[in-house]
């Protein structure tokens, strides 16, 4: 990346500013139910404390709506940081004020600070001046590791930027490396799997990819639509209709780059979107009056992981079928295998995509797991995202 990191600046002795993404579950009792976002922020943490940096962590958790709300303290990731690091975290109860100054003024090298949600003052999601010069007076340097985040122009986002000098961090280089490389220069053939439930949802990411893959498989809620676009009924599958002639010039698109376009050409078609609903595998030709596609089909299946198994470069973002049932899981599962087995670089990106490949234990196998939903479509539509644009670049 043409970005600073954390890696190409002096941290010793200084105060660090460190915006992650410690969005994480909680449960009803507050107990973190998934740590990956933490686990994923380790690395520059550890290298910061390692090089003696005074680190002060700042994150948002969840949507408080600019108020003050201890359902959404980060409290319990301080401690539960605290136990990954085996040190020490300390906890200001505001990001800003006398309370932050304070705990920042006690931070010994190689210590760490976290502060409350930022999300906490209004102030955060309209990118306030003076608040996020306030957050920048607690630091000498920016460090932005919130790839999640970072398709937002909040205070610590981007408003800091304007104070500090500001570089990413290593899980920003590594989010961005990947997926710019993978769109950039990627090894041919490149295969780009769309799924999901919307077209319009990611209408931006087929036009992009359009312009950089070989061949785009397209399966999913999505598909349906296509599927009209080429002539077929689809019963009562979701279905876009206002979007059919976008599809239509998405397709007469592909042709005309001699990019191959795999749509389905079997479904799984149920009575009802319901886990146990009665339903038979049939070809797109074929779905009935009242029936639905919620997954792909075994033919489908087969004829996309003869394309994924070539690949040397594949991008996927977005589930095959309604996976949560497990009727409508087999499509996404049989693509998640042949994505993880196929040799090349394989990047997933789209929170339920994730989840998928988390659920189907192929996530170890793929070269790289976007953390970012929002963030990771908003890179693959070729968006600058706010958070990374305003990062010093690279002499
Ligand atoms: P991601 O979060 O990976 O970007 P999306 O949010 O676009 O993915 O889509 C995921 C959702 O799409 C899942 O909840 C899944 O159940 C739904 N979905 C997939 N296929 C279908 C289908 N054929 N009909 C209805 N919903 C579908
Ligand atoms: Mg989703």
């Amino acid at each position: 990346m043409n970005k600073k990191s954390v890696k190409d600046v002096e941290v010793r002795g200084k105060r660090v500013l460190v915006r992650v993404d410690f969005n994480v579950p909680l449960n009803e009792q507050g107990q973190i139910t998934n740590d990956k976002r933490i686990q994923a922020s380790l690395p520059t943490i550890l290298y910061l404390i390692r090089e003696g940096a005074r680190v002060i962590l700042a994150s948002h958790l969840g949507r408080p709506k600019g108020q003050v709300n201890p359902k959404y303290s980060l409290a319990p990731v301080a401690k539960h940081l605290s136990e990954q690091l085996a040190q020490a975290v300390s906890f200001a109860k505001d990001c800003i004020g006398d309370t932050a100054m304070e705990a920042v003024s006690t931070l010994q090298d190689g210590e760490v600070l976290l502060l409350e949600n930022v999300r906490f003052h209004a102030e955060e999601e309209k990118n306030d001046p003076t608040f996020a010069k306030e957050l920048a007076g607690l630091a000498e340097l920016f460090v932005n590791d919130a790839f999640g985040t970072a398709h937002r122009a909040h205070a610590s986002t981007e408003g800091v930027t304007h104070y500090i000098p500001a570089v990413c961090g290593l899980l920003m280089q590594k989010e961005v490396d990947f997926m710019g490389n993978a769109l950039e220069r990627p090894e041919r053939p490149f295969v780009a799997i769309i799924g999901g439930a919307k077209v319009s949802d990611k209408i931006g990411v087929i036009e992009n990819l359009l312009e950089k893959v070989d061949a785009l498989i397209i399966g999913g809620g999505m598909a349906n639509t296509f599927l009209k676009a080429q002539g077929f009924n689809v019963g009562k599958s979701f279905l876009e209709e206002e979007k059919v002639e976008l599809a239509k010039q998405l397709i007469e698109k592909a042709k005309a780059k001699g990019i191959e376009l795999e749509l389905p050409i079997d479904v799984v078609a149920a009575l009802a979107f319901q886990a146990d609903a009665t339903h038979r595998t049939v070809k797109v030709s074929e779905i009935g009056e009242d029936e639905m596609a919620l997954d792909i089909g075994s033919a489908s299946a087969e004829k996309f992981e003869a394309r994924i198994s070539t690949a040397k470069t594949v991008i996927w973002n977005g589930p095959m079928g309604v996976f949560e049932m497990e009727a409508f899981a087999k499509g996404t599962e049989r693509v998640a295998q042949a994505v993880a087995t196929c040799g090349g670089i394989t990047i997933v990106g789209g929170g339920d995509s994730v989840a998928a490949v988390e659920k189907m234990k192929a996530a170890d196998r793929m070269t790289h797991i976007s953390t970012g939903g929002g963030a990771s479509l908003e890179f693959l539509e070729g968006k600058v995202l706010p958070g990374v644009a305003a990062l010093q670049d690279k002499e």
